[in-house]
């Protein structure tokens, strides 16, 4: 591995003693892992559907090391969204934030979804999650990652910090901003990071974290946490952006993680760092608490649907789950089962709030793969099981059409989690695996 030069000055300055340790972590293979998805299973049925041996991790009860490899999104329990595939200290920056079922959550910098589908298992589907990413591309990528983890109370926009942290003062109990940053944790895993690092580089990135991190104080109500990491060493993207931080806003307070992983920070504040050495690959968090007064500007959100849409929707949720469905809006025609608590985003750029029920097909309604991945087994009316080396389930998966003794809309399970949905009728199901998301080969 060619470490750029001065890249290598300041590890060693900032190392010292430990840099040649440093450098032997370097030369070993990546660190692999995976994060347990408690909204769709529990350990036990994830280790039985998974073909490696998992071992937990110190940076979060959810987050375990195991030898994934490169084919681990083609495994049915990754389809199902029994996992996310996730280096394991990666998982430290949540553990920090501590969310706690109920709470309004927004995660600002938010793709692909890493922390934030980790955010959403913490609420155990109370209170809600705002997932944010300016960047269009990847903000799709996390309403994917969202959907394939069942997550039923999150809101996924596509906005810049200052819009959207604006329209939302005041509003969340915790935010979480897991910063662009120069990527030197990245570089044992991805030699594109060496590439692209030069000292303007880290420049650069120093100076768009205190402007989001600006941003983000405005979103954190009074006594609220604000969380700010990266995956980088260097001093001026991390203790110097959280100084520059403080020093701008005497309304937040440095404060302890409620956890022990990694090392203290370089200048003694209570903010941890994680080196190679530590189990990890490279990251900083720091967690602040809002102690100075927030004017909340929001009202909520009151454009919930009513008429014949609604009873439509109500009708078709009855025939997939037998209940009532709760609150239900209607977007570019999709028919969304929205999160409580919504603030108005009116203005705001909302690629998706809660789960997809159904799209509006001419004047029927075809329900949609979303709402499949956010329930259980017990809640769908029909349902087909089957281990995750089923022949017939890799069939499914590929988009095929496989036999049934059901009739009617029914869910596919793995290991009894729900993996998708199709159509049956005398004795064969229609595939309704969304083309994207299929397995090939
Ligand atoms: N939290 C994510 C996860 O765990 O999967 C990873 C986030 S990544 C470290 C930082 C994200 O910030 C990227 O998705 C990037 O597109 C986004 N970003 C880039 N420039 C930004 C800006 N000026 N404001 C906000 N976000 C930005």
């Amino acid at each position: 591995m060619h470490l750029p030069e001065k890249f290598c000055e300041n590890m060693k300055e900032l190392l010292g003693a430990e840099w040649q340790a440093f450098l032997a972590c370097l030369e070993e293979p990546p660190l692999r892992g995976l994060r347990l998805n408690p909204l769709k299973c529990d350990e036990k049925t994830l280790r039985e559907s998974l073909p490696f041996a998992i071992t937990p991790s110190p940076f979060s009860p959810l987050s375990f090391y195991g030898e994934a490899g490169e084919r681990v999104g083609a495994l049915p329990a990754h389809h199902a969204g029994m996992f996310y595939s996730q280096e394991p200290s990666a998982s430290s920056a949540v553990t920090a934030l501590d969310p706690q079922p109920g709470e309004r959550i927004l995660d600002l910098c938010a793709a692909p979804g890493g922390k934030s589908t980790q955010i959403a298992a913490l609420l155990e589907g109370w209170g809600m999650l705002w997932s944010n990413e300016v960047v269009r591309g990847r903000a799709d990528a996390l309403l994917s990652n969202l959907e394939r983890m069942g997550v039923p109370n999150a809101v996924v926009s596509c906005e810049t910090p200052p819009r959207l942290c604006g329209a939302l003062q005041g509003w969340f109990d915790r935010v979480l901003v897991d910063a662009p940053c120069s990527g030197e944790g990245m570089f044992r895993r991805d030699e594109g990071a060496i590439a692209a690092w030069s000292p303007e580089h880290v420049e650069a990135c120093a100076q768009r974290q205190r402007l989001i991190l600006d941003s983000a104080s405005l979103a954190v109500r009074e006594g609220g946490v604000l969380v700010y990491s990266t995956c980088t060493f260097s001093r001026a993207e991390n203790e110097d952006t959280c100084a520059a931080f403080l020093q701008s806003h005497p309304e937040f307070v440095p404060e302890a993680i409620p956890a022990a992983f990694g090392r203290p920070a370089l200048d003694g504040s209570p903010a941890r760092r994680i080196f190679p050495m530590d189990g990890g690959e490279g990251h900083f968090v720091a967690r602040f608490r809002r102690v100075g007064e927030n004017r909340q500007k929001n009202t909520p959100f009151l454009g919930a649907d009513a008429g014949p849409a609604r009873r439509q929707a109500e009708a078709l949720y009855k025939e997939l789950f037998g209940g009532e469905p709760g609150p239900t809006g209607i977007f570019g025609g999709k028919v969304l089962l929205l999160p409580e608590g919504l603030p108005d985003f009116t203005g705001l750029h909302v690629l998706r709030a809660g789960v997809e029920l159904a799209q509006a097909k001419g004047k029927r309604l075809e329900p949609a793969h979303g709402v499949f991945m956010s329930r259980s087994k017990a809640d769908c009316l029909h349902t087909l099981d089957f281990p995750p080396d089923s022949p017939l389930l890799l069939a499914f998966l590929r988009g095929e059409e496989i036999d049934s003794p059901t009739a009617g809309y029914t869910a596919v399970c793995v290991n009894g989690v729900v993996t998708g949905f199709g159509k049956a009728s005398n004795g064969r199901l229609k595939n309704r695996y969304p083309k994207g998301l299929r397995l090939r080969g």
